[in-house]
């Protein structure tokens, strides 16, 4: 028969797909000797075959697992289910990625009227007794009977009212009783049954609820945005109970090894003195920093200092731990490797190589290159004078003006109307999670930097402040006031994630500063990776920024952006409404000195690196007024009648349009056939970047241009155009009396050249892959209309399992690209190659083109950091470079 339990120390941490990641550390922690409850991980095997078998547990399952409660009786002491000394559990589910709060944990399992009464007797504490018991029937009802988790904290209020008092641990246990009869009441009535008495029965409903849990509503959106599988499945802890609850030598809590938010080391954490596992997470009470541990249980703290160390020893990683505190001993519940902002992660990876605790390469892997944006995040103009409303806890760094919304489903309609909003809760829970995706930040009044909120903004990289509890939080009149200052929904207000400060209005924000180990780490990223990463950028500004982010070249400037601009329009539409090839080559000649100066610009900041600049692409009607503008235009104009010269003007000017118009642009005029049916064009843009590159050359500046050619589909074309690249070259050096280094080549961006590359490659000196316009051609999809009607149902349905316009489609387009780059060797075996799409800058697209090879990848300024990193762990993780361990 399978073996679908495993006790603790059964496992092991590397056991993570079979037992989770929470059985799989308390496996391992259990080994190395750590204080851990004894208990027992029901595989994800198990919940796979669960839902295999129609949703039955599979045959032999509860075998096993009484099994192995006989041990867990024989460690412990108390047998489950006796009512003279009764074993309790906890159920807690476990998938292989932590899932945060998106699955309750059941406490206190195994109470009923007799056991409660044991333990009662035991403990010499009925108070305890019956707030465990009453706690246990809230959770199972909420969790397993699915009897919404408020109707029992209706009866709980109205019990506490009765009795005159504001906290629960003021209840008398007369008073829990009475509670906990009403709780019952309240079971029969909506479930029809009355609430389960047998251990036994209740331990496998729990255990079929954790299961079943994995397919809520909650946990499919989780895993949709994380991008998780939905077939892992997820395991289930039962692991004996041990209780923070039990008086003032009892607490529980939750620590970071280091700081979450900074990535200091010093341990962070947050403690609740005489409380119950979920008291510190649900924001119910907001905890005390885990210094208070030390000054009242000084041995404890020690103890707890000590095996913190041990486990990020252990792990080599930062550790996210929780704990409990039961009579002055110490148990540890959970460890893992905790969740951190992209300073944190930079922070912790690079003093961990310092505190030669890990090596570089392990580092590089630490830290995820989509977080690094968070860093590139706008922060707060310092020098802005700002009314800080008050400052709660700065949870999630990173700033953020909206107007405020108190609902996360107003949150998710107005932000997916494209207003900027910002979500102002008392707390969040895994049911806001719609309203946080689409906030530019989200602001608490209640909760620690553990509580949802916290943990969920931290993980999407959004600004986050919580716990400010000078927020009266008014949902019912939609506002919050701070002292007599009244916020209105849809005022605005802006946070600041890494100070908790909250501010009335917008702010001014400015670009962010980059710490020395942020330096650091991407300089190891340059040591290890092979390719190289440059920038598209289209001006000199751009270029800078690209070079200051680490960039060691442009990958594309297109030239169109400088055709718009408002002193060129004029130019440019007098060019294409040119009649005569004399009309045109005036037209240009006024251009030509104005692109010489943005090519002089932008090779000039680029200094000593490759510049590739793409020749015109877009279609000429993009240049020109729209139809319906001329159309209306024209018909003012006839009816007023007052100015024939300027009415003639705007029809000749509207016939054109139409003549130029296209049934599918996209596919139309456009690209090299711009340049095929108008050469004066492109021989224009060639002799402006020689121009260009002579005078810097000129100047004692190193030049490398690349004169590249959009849009071929073949050798014909591209012949066309490198003897006109040749010629112009060679008059404009000697025109210079200088030389410089240049080549040309071309943009692979339909499947007709990728196909063909051996031939293009025989003009062209390198291939840069546009990946936006091979994906629309590859798939037969127009992205706009792709994106905007049926991609998202696509997606929905798993017919494609990723965006294929935001990460690399490896099959189709991939297989391209694998073709012309073997092409375009076979024909010039150092034919330089690369990528200028946006997937340029998206990791697993840069993992791809690290492995087929590429020379380089471009992306937008922003993203060469991301792109170094990613290319860096391409190198590291297939194995090249591994040197350094
Ligand atoms: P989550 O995955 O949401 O963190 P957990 O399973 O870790 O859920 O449990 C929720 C809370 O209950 C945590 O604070 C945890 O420490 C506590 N807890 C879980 N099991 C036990 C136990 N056996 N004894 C005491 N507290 C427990
Ligand atoms: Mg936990
Ligand atoms: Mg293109």
């Amino acid at each position: 028969m399978s073996k679908y339990v495993y006790l603790f120390n059964e496992g092991k941490a590397d056991m993570k797909s079979l037992l989770g990641g929470k059985g799989a550390n308390l496996a391992e922690m259990t080994n190395i000797g750590l204080p851990v409850p004894p208990g027992m991980t029901i595989t994800t095997d198990t919940c796979r075959e669960y839902y295999k078998a129609d949703r039955k547990l599979p045959e032999g399952m509860k075998e096993q697992v009484r099994n192995n409660l006989t041990q867990i009786e024989a460690a412990t002491g108390k047998k489950f289910g006796d009512a003279a000394n009764p074993l309790l559990v906890s159920v807690r589910s476990g998938a292989v990625f932590s899932m945060p709060g998106m699955m309750d944990t059941i406490l206190n399992l195994g109470l009923n009227e007799a056991t409660a009464k044991g333990l009662a007797e035991n403990t010499n504490n009925l108070r305890f007794a019956y707030d465990a018991y009453r706690r246990f029937i809230q959770m199972f009802s909420d969790v397993v009977l699915e009897i919404p988790k408020h109707s029992f904290e209706h009866l709980l209020a109205d019990q506490k009212e009765a009795q005159g008092v504001t906290f629960d641990q003021d209840l008398t246990a007369e008073s829990l009783r009475v509670v906990i009869d009403n709780y019952k009441a309240l079971v029969l009535k909506e479930s029809g049954h009355p609430f389960p008495e047998d251990p036994m029965e209740q331990l496998f409903m729990a255990v079929e609820a954790v299961f079943r849990s994995w397919n809520n509503d909650r946990a499919i959106i989780y895993r949709n945005l994380n991008k998780i599988d939905h077939d892992l499945g997820t395991a289930v802890n039962i692991q004996s109970m041990v209780f923070g609850n039990m008086g003032n030598d009892c607490g529980t809590g939750v620590a970071f090894t280091r700081n979450p938010s900074t990535g200091e080391k010093k341990l962070y954490g947050e403690y609740l003195t005489n409380a119950q596992g979920e008291d510190v997470v649900a924001g119910i009470r907001t905890p005390q920093p885990i210094a208070k541990l030390q000054a009242e249980m000084p041995e404890i703290f020690d103890q707890f200092v000590k095996t913190a160390e041990k486990l990020e020893n252990h792990y080599r990683n930062m550790q996210d731990i929780e704990f409990t505190v039961e009579k002055g001993k110490l148990y540890m519940l959970q460890t893992r490797n905790g969740k951190r902002t992209a300073q944190a992660a930079i922070k912790v990876a690079h003093d961990m190589v310092q505190e030669g605790l890990i090596s570089k390469t392990e580092a590089l892997l630490m830290v995820e290159p989509g977080q690094l944006d968070q860093l590139l995040h706008r922060q707060i103009d310092s020098s802005a004078k700002l009314n800080v409303l008050a400052t709660g806890l700065p949870a999630s760094p990173g700033a953020a003006s909206g107007s405020v919304v108190f609902d996360a489903d107003d949150a998710e309609r107005l932000g997916k109307a494209g207003q900027k909003v910002m979500l102002v809760r008392m707390e969040t829970t895994p049911d806001d999670i719609h309203g946080i995706i689409v906030a530019q930040g989200i602001l608490t009044s209640r909760g620690g930097m553990t509580s949802h909120a916290a943990v969920v903004a931290r993980g999407m990289g959004k600004p986050c402040v919580c716990g400010c509890e000078a927020l009266k939080v008014d949902y019912n009149n939609k506002q919050f006031t701070v002292g007599n200052v009244v916020i209105k929904e849809g005022d605005h207000i802006s946070i600041d994630g890494a100070t908790g400060r909250v501010i009335l209005g917008d702010v001014p924000m400015k670009d962010p500063e980059l710490s020395a180990e942020y330096l650091a780490v991407l300089d190891w990223a340059d040591e290890f990776k092979r390719l190289d990463v440059r920038a598209n950028a289209d001006t000199p500004e751009d270029a800078l920024k690209a070079r200051e982010f680490g960039a060691t070249g442009i990958g594309l400037t297109r030239t169109e952006h400088m055709f718009m601009a408002q002193d060129r329009l004029p130019f440019v539409q007098q060019m294409i409404l040119a009649e005569t090839l004399e009309e045109r080559q005036q037209a240009l000649s006024h251009l030509l000195p104005m692109q010489e100066s943005d090519f002089y610009g932008i090779l000039k900041a680029m200094e000593g690196y490759p510049v590739c600049i793409r020749l015109l692409d877009p279609p000429l009607h993009e240049f020109l007024p729209s139809q319906e503008e001329l159309l209306v235009e024209t018909t003012v104009l006839k009816t007023r009648g007052d100015n024939a010269e300027l009415l003639a003007q705007k029809e000749e000017l509207l016939k054109q349009v139409r003549k130029l118009h296209e049934f599918n642009p996209m596919l139309g005029h456009r690209g090299c056939r711009l340049g095929i049916t108008y050469p004066e064009v492109y021989e224009m843009q060639m002799r402006a970047i020689f121009n260009a590159a002579a005078r810097l050359t000129k100047e004692g500046f190193k030049v490398l241009p690349e004169v590249e050619i959009p849009l071929t589909i073949s050798k014909a074309e591209m012949s066309f155009f490198k003897v006109r690249i040749d010629r112009i070259a060679k008059e404009v050096m000697s025109e210079f009396g200088v030389n410089f280094h240049y080549t040309s080549g071309t943009m692979i961006e339909l499947p007709r050249a990728a196909l063909l590359a051996d031939e293009l490659a025989e003009d062209a000196e390198f291939f840069s892959f546009g990946t936006n316009d091979l994906t629309q051609t590859c798939l037969g999809f127009s992205r706009d209309d792709a994106e905007g009607k049926f991609l998202p149902h696509y997606l929905e349905s798993k017919i494609l399992k990723e965006n294929p316009f935001v990460v690399l489609d490896r099959q189709g387009v991939g297989k391209l690209m694998e073709i012309a780059v073997a092409g375009g060797r076979k024909t010039r075996p150092n034919i330089v190659t690369g990528i200028c799409g946006e997937h340029g800058g998206e990791p697993s697209s840069v993992e791809f083109c690290h492995q087929i090879g590429l020379d380089f990848v471009s992306c937008s300024p922003y993203r060469v950091p991301i792109a170094r990193l990613a290319a860096a762990q391409a190198a590291v993780s297939n194995g090249e470079n591994l040197g350094t361990r």
